[in-house]
């Protein structure tokens, strides 16, 4: 063979070799694959690919082909020694082919225990950028491993060192990503956990809060009506004491369902407290607030709840509207917000109170107050 040919054939097994990656992301996969590919290159009858994980800083075995399970205990505690091949290619990384392990080699007496086993074996580093990310061993039983197999493992070894360092990057990350999903998920339940009244699954009384601050800021700056609706169900205690306090509970549970279904996506229907409950309606003028409040009303006449009960029960109704004289040209700071907010609140409750001392089962808007 001419010195031509036999470059050629080097590059030939390089090229073929390349194969073996294949797009494979997977570690574990991965590999295997290389390690058996290595295997048959260079006639070797067994090896171990070992990856140095950062955390905790240690070398791991990740792949093993060939070795009998009764040996592998034997072949990696030859390995392991202290100050023994393993620790010493960690120290300084370089590939070594030791033929011969049944006569005593200079460079590597500990290895005297290998020949029990194997009677050669080549070390491959992988390295990426000088740095050492682990290392593959190969073992024969009969033969030596030849300068040529060590050329072309040696060429070999930073392309396998990438795709290793690029499928364990790739686990890392997958990893995290489905970390920070499980993340969100868990904020998501915090959250709603935070928000929504558990009795009702409406929005409770914090996070209605929340909304009015927006929603008047909204109101405010676009010059939209924004409207608020206090419900209060009558004469409520009589039914805990009728019935017991499940049947109250789920009184409370169906007027909820009830309140969800009467209002529009937009609005903010949320439990206040005990048997009161807030819509909020932004976009709505303070007369269509009334219209909601009053089809509500009737409805709740209607219809009757705890279906084994036929409870008929009525509510009473507070409206009130965000106040068109406010100057719509400026901002408002914290204090005036504050103010809106009670304003708003205050007004609605305001005009509920005056719908109960009317007799109940009633409609009052705030404005028509005085
Ligand atoms: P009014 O017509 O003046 O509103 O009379 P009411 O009986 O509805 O109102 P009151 O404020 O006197 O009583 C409210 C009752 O609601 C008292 C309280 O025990 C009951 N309650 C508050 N929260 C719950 C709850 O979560 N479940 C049940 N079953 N009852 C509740
Ligand atoms: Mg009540
Ligand atoms: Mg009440």
């Amino acid at each position: 063979m001419t010195m031509d040919s036999a470059n050629i054939d080097f590059y030939q097994r390089l090229f073929e070799l390349e194969n073996v990656f294949d797009g494979e992301l997977d570690f574990a996969h991965l590999s295997k694959n290389i390690l058996n590919t290595v295997i048959r290159e260079t006639a070797a009858v067994s090896g171990i690919v070992y990856w140095i994980e950062t955390v905790p800083n240690e070398l791991k075995i990740k792949t093993i082909s060939g070795i009998p399970t009764t040996h592998i205990n034997g072949v990696t505690k030859v390995l392991r020694q202290p100050d023994g091949v393993l620790e010493r290619t960690v120290r300084t990384p370089e590939a070594l082919i030791l033929n011969g392990l049944h006569e005593s080699l200079p460079d590597a007496p500990e290895l005297k225990g290998m020949a029990e086993f194997y009677r050669s074996l080549m070390m491959i580093p992988l390295s990426v950028q000088s740095k050492l990310l682990g290392l593959i061993i190969l073992f024969k039983d009969q033969d030596a491993f030849t300068q040529n197999q060590f050329a072309v493992l040696n060429a070999f070894a930073p392309r396998i060192a990438v795709h290793l360092d690029n499928a364990r990057l790739y686990q890392v990350t997958k990893e995290t990503a489905l970390e920070n999903a499980r993340l969100y998920v868990n904020l998501s339940k915090l959250y709603q956990h935070a928000t929504t009244d558990p009795l009702t699954g409406l929005y409770n009384r914090n996070f209605l809060m929340q909304r009015i601050r927006e929603e008047i800021k909204k109101a405010r700056r676009f010059k939209q009506p924004l409207s608020i609706l206090f419900v209060d169900l009558d004469y409520f205690k009589s039914v805990n004491e009728q019935y017991g306090h499940q049947v109250g509970d789920q009184l409370l549970t169906e007027f909820g369902d009830f309140i969800k279904k009467s209002v529009r996506e937009y609005d903010v229907a949320c439990r206040f407290g005990g048997e009161e409950f807030v819509i909020l309606l932004p976009q709505t003028p303070a007369e269509n607030a009334m219209i909601l409040a009053e089809r509500l009303r009737g409805n709740i006449v209607k219809r009757r709840f705890c279906a084994d009960k036929q409870l008929a029960i009525t509510a009473s109704f507070g409206v009130h509207g965000l106040s068109e004289t406010s100057d719509h040209s400026k901002l408002l700071d914290d204090e005036q917000l504050l103010l809106e907010i009670e304003n708003l609140i205050g007004g609605a409750d305001e005009a509920l109170y005056r719908a109960k001392n009317d007799g109940r089962n009633k409609v009052i808007l705030h404005q028509e107050l005085a």
